[in-house]
């Protein structure tokens, strides 16, 4: 049978910086659930749709086509063949996509495709719902936290080069804001599985932090 690691937690806590030296180590496949929510989002936003019009939902779900490209074990993401990677990362998606990923139509159709994504292959994917919702038996689930300004400094630090005009508090305000939608949100709220291992990376380096899970895979 093939193996699922789950991680979830709150904005910016670090969730991509070990699912992906976690994938790399062990050689599985690395999937960025969050990068479909914000694909999704930048097509709402490029096409205008309503978020308050069902019908218009589920018809622009049709023409949405997302696929990951593994070229190395960085997220990149196709929207209808276009490589949107670097765009789902700026502030017009990420001030929107926690209230399109609140939509129920749209959670539907991400998990469907992310339990497709992990049926054959040994996946490790991050997200808000992956080990509650996506893959409630995945054989290890990790619930990450870390320190609100140390999120948004790390959060800060990669997005400032591309966008000088972004500040530090323009940053930590989208990430309160998100988590504040994403754990009140009807729908799989964000929320830490029962069997999930917490992992606070406030004070950890990457490697620690790598070196903590990889202590707990199961092999
Ligand atoms: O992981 P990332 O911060 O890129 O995710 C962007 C947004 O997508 C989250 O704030 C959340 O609203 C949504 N999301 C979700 N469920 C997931 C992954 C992401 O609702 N599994």
């Amino acid at each position: 049978n093939n193996i699922v690691i789950a991680i979830d937690g709150y904005s910016s806590c670090g969730k991509s910086t070990i699912a992906k030296a976690l994938a790399k180590k062990l050689h599985f496949i690395y999937i960025d659930s969050g990068a479909m929510y914000r694909a999704v989002t930048l097509y709402f936003l490029r096409n205008n749709i309503d978020l308050k019009a069902p019908e218009q939902i589920t018809a622009a779900l049709k023409n949405i086509h997302l696929n990951f490209h593994s070229r190395d074990y960085e997220t990149h993401i196709m929207l209808n063949d276009e490589e949107v990677s670097e765009e789902i990362r700026l502030m017009p998606v990420s001030e929107n996509v926690s209230t399109v990923s609140a939509i129920h139509a749209v959670r539907v159709e991400m998990v469907k495709q992310q339990q497709r994504m992990g049926k054959s292959k040994n996946i490790v994917m991050d997200g808000r719902d992956i080990g509650t919702v996506v893959f409630p038996d995945a054989q290890l689930k990790l619930f990450m936290t870390a320190d609100p300004l140390v999120r948004a400094e790390r959060r800060f630090k990669e997005l400032t080069a591309k966008n000088p005009e972004l500040t530090l508090e323009d940053v930590f305000d989208n990430l309160a804001h998100r988590d504040y939608q994403d754990t009140t949100r009807a729908e799989s709220p964000l929320t830490r599985a029962h069997d999930a291992i917490i992992l606070d990376n406030t004070n950890l380096t990457p490697d620690e932090q790598l070196a903590f899970v990889v202590e707990r895979v199961t092999p």
